[in-house]
């Protein structure tokens, strides 16, 4: 395999087709964008300021498989926050499903994450007095659904990931990865263009941080783009691309033989 130049040439970079950026999530045909970042980098302020991320580009399509790697400190998880647009960066841009979410007032920008882009956390944020099908639920609170379509939805996205026996059970009465799972169908039930998962394996033992890693492949199959951060090197060697990261400088690596369109050079 070869290392490829950083991310941040912004010559690379070009902006979607109009018809890319007009398009709705389901529109999204394999190698058009869903999310685009166009020269991101993030400086925390302080004396001296730190800067975390230099001038990155990234562009990532329906079904991608991504990897974010970097050792603990490196700035994996101001990356995810930037793309995931949760924090604004110091310079750049950020596209999702074309459009620019940078010049957007907050609420415009949370309607979009609610819409578009969902998350999954090392630590699951399950609600603790809810079942799973009402905590799947919340992940449609701001669709304007109406709450019987909102748990029939909830149930539908919980079967996806292999927890439809476990509908009414609470956090409390669930595994770590039955917990994981029931994040991941919240994550997926507003059907988002891209699902980012920080450190999803953290809280879990090996076996089951494999069967998550294993979902997360066959969501990304069923076409949603994965976005995974992970510390550790055999998760992220799951993944068709991976981005490292060192010193703020990301840095795709590239398999030296062309390989399914998710995992291309773009
Ligand atoms: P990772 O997820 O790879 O462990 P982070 O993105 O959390 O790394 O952090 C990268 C660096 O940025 C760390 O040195 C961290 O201390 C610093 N950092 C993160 N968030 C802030 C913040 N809000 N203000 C100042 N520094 C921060
Ligand atoms: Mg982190």
């Amino acid at each position: 395999m070869t290392l490829a130049p950083t991310l941040g040439t912004s010559s690379e970079w070009r902006p979607a087709p109009r018809s890319a950026r007009a398009g709705k999530a389901l529109d999204a045909s394999p190698g058009t964008p869903v999310l685009e970042a166009h020269g991101i980098s993030r400086t925390y302020p302080g004396t001296p300021p730190l800067t975390v991320l230099h001038p990155t580009d990234l562009a990532i399509a329906a079904g991608d498989q991504l990897a974010v790697v970097g050792p603990s400190g490196s700035g994996k998880s101001t990356l995810l926050s930037l793309l995931g647009t949760l924090d604004a960066p110091t310079s750049g841009q950020v596209f999702v499903d074309g459009r620019d979410v940078t010049t957007m007032s907050e609420r415009e920008r949370s309607a979009v994450r609610a819409g578009h882009l969902g998350f999954v956390f090392q630590q699951f944020h399950l609600l603790p007095t809810l079942d799973a099908v009402e905590n799947v639920a919340t992940g449609l609170l701001y669709s304007g659904v109406r709450h019987a379509v909102r748990r029939g939805r909830a149930v539908e996205a919980l079967e996806s990931v292999g927890l439809g026996h476990r509908l009414g059970h609470r956090p409390g009465q669930l595994s770590g990865g039955e917990q994981q799972r029931v994040a991941i169908a919240r994550a997926l039930v507003a059907r988002p263009s891209v699902l980012f998962a920080d450190e999803p394996t953290g809280a879990l033992d090996s076996a089951t941080g494999e069967a998550i890693v294993a979902l997360l492949a066959e969501v990304a199959e069923r076409g949603t783009a994965v976005v995974v951060v992970t510390h550790d090197p055999s998760v992220a060697a799951r993944f068709a691309r991976r981005v490292h990261l060192r010193d703020g400088v990301a840095t795709e690596e590239r398999p030296a033989l062309t390989s399914t369109s998710g995992a291309q050079p773009r």
